[in-house]
């Protein structure tokens, strides 16, 4: 099941939650209540954009892979 990732804009707590797409926007913070902001998980693309090829799931053929739950 898909998760969001969001961000409290008072108190910068991060909390990832499981919400319907006409919920998302609503998301509230766990600690202080406050308005919060979704953070993106653009972060995953940079990191195989960046030279690492222990991220690349595409490519993964070995049985000793670690870092891919498709194996
Ligand atoms: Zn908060």
């Amino acid at each position: 099941m898909p998760t969001y990732d969001y961000r409290c804009l008072k108190c910068s707590e991060k909390f990832s939650k499981f919400v319907s797409l006409k919920e998302k926007d609503q998301v509230k913070c766990p600690k202080c209540d406050g308005d919060t902001q979704q953070l993106f998980t653009g972060f995953l693309y940079k990191k195989t954009g960046g030279g690492d090829n222990s991220t690349q799931s595409s490519s993964c053929s070995k049985n000793s892979c670690s870092g891919c739950k498709g194996c």
